[in-house]
């Protein structure tokens, strides 16, 4: 297809992210023409084989086994380099001024492992890969979405575009429904006049990648300190971790601030010192935090997936295992209207999506906000119940079970 062409699309997504790339190949089978917005370009170099910490990028995720499914469907998960591919049996989740604890083991909840800790290109590149081996695809790399208006039908018919999309080099396109995906600052769900609620945690994300002197045991680490948890979490070389410390806004200033010796000690200590000393691989990057949530995810015509939708705290690892939930939904949703004949207009689908992933995802982000104010608080009775509770819920199996299995996304 020409692109100086307007584009005429049944489903246009915008964002090309894990979450909106996921969903453009979860509507292959479908019968609709699907176009993406992005952008990136595809990239098509394969990533170098791993042979130092330094090759892996800092932007790392916790997926958990219900995204590892997913991504499988799609016939992804396969393709992704096993190199690059680490699992993770257990996890350790303490009080750092404290003394109780959580481990978290996977036997207790009938798995085989936790999850699988994966750069965020790694998942990306095997979806752009996917999309660019599908023919019918209409992929709009290299530009983003200047604006969107709605088209006045020509008819009361179901298959009229109801949406313009005009690109920032000046391409159109229209579609019949449109879903938003681009991210957090979604630019486009502004444009569309989405409600948000949001508030900044006045926390910054510090992520590196590290070397520690013990092996991590394929083990992920958390440690909760009062101004942020501190998260260690296993690459896939024994003694490769990627960090994230999510630190008051204050004391992220101070630590990025210090030369990179008083950094390592820093981290090795934030972790109790559990994988020895600690070096840092590269540069060290800081991404301010914010909760976000829309009041709601749909429109006469387009919905929000992923952050676009919500953007929570990083602490429990779970951003884009919601995300992807979202888009595995909403393409189920869709395909199975097709099986049943119903058009794309039909507003019960859309309404369906939302009552499906709405409340997991406030749930959700509730509990990160109850997590990260208990651990946050200075009271002396929440330190005591605290631990006295992580005590007790390490000792209850059919808790830790459920837990974990809420967790993993079963
Ligand atoms: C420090 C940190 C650690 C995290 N750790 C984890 C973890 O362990 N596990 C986990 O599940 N989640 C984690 N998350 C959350 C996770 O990274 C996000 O939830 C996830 O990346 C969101 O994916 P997305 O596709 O919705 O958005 P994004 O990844 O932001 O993708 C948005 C896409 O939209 C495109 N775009 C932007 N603007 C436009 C436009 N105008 N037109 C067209 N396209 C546009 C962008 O190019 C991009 O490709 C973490 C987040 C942070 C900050």
């Amino acid at each position: 297809m020409s692109l100086a062409e307007p584009v005429s699309t049944d489903i246009l997504i915008i964002g090309g992210g894990m979450v909106g790339a996921s969903l453009a190949l979860g509507l292959r089978q479908s019968p609709w023409q699907v176009a993406l917005v992005d952008p990136r370009q595809p990239d098509p170099a394969a990533l170098p084989p791993v042979t130092s910490a330094e090759d892996f990028s800092a932007r790392v995720s916790a997926l958990s086994p219900h995204s590892q499914d997913w991504l499988t469907r799609l016939g992804v998960w396969p393709t992704l380099p096993a190199d690059r591919l680490s699992p993770y049996t257990h996890m350790q989740v303490w009080d750092a001024e404290g003394s109780g604890e959580l481990v978290f083991d996977p036997q207790g909840a009938d798995l085989h492992r936790l999850g699988h800790i994966v750069e965020n290109r790694v998942v990306e590149q095997g979806l752009w890969t996917a999309l660019e081996q599908w023919p019918d695809l209409t992929l709009l790399s290299g530009c983003r979405v200047a604006a969107i208006e709605q088209a006045e039908p020509a008819s009361q018919g179901d298959a009229e575009p109801r949406w313009r999309i005009q690109l920032e080099d000046g391409r159109e396109a229209s579609t019949r429904l449109l879903l938003i995906a681009d991210g957090a600052r979604s630019p486009t769900r502004a444009m569309l006049g989405f409600q948000t609620r949001d508030w900044s945690y006045q926390q910054t994300a510090i992520v590196a990648t590290v070397e520690h002197d013990l092996p991590h045991g394929q083990t992920a680490r958390q440690a909760f300190h009062r101004d942020g948890p501190l998260a260690f979490l296993p690459l896939a070389m024994p003694h490769a971790s990627s960090i994230v410390w999510s630190l008051d806004d204050a004391a992220a200033t101070s630590f990025l601030a210090a030369d990179a010796a008083t950094q390592t000690r820093r981290l090795a200590a934030g972790l109790g010192h559990r994988l020895g000393a600690v070096g840092l691989v590269g540069r060290v990057h800081h991404f301010p935090l914010q909760q976000r949530h829309a009041v709601h995810y749909i429109h006469t015509g387009a919905a929000l997936v992923g952050d676009a939708a919500h953007s929570i705290h990083p602490l429990a690892g779970q951003g884009a295992n919601l995300g992807l939930r979202d888009a595995a939904a909403l393409a189920d949703i869709l395909q199975s209207a097709a099986t049943q004949g119903l058009p794309l207009e039909e507003p019960l689908l859309l309404r369906r999506y939302q009552r499906a992933r709405q409340s997991e995802n406030l749930e959700t982000m509730a509990a990160m906000e109850g997590l990260k104010r208990l651990f946050g608080s200075p009271r002396a009775d929440l330190h005591l119940l605290r631990n006295l509770g992580l005590r007790w819920f390490n000792r209850q199996p059919q808790l830790m079970r459920a837990a974990i299995r809420r967790a993993a996304g079963l």
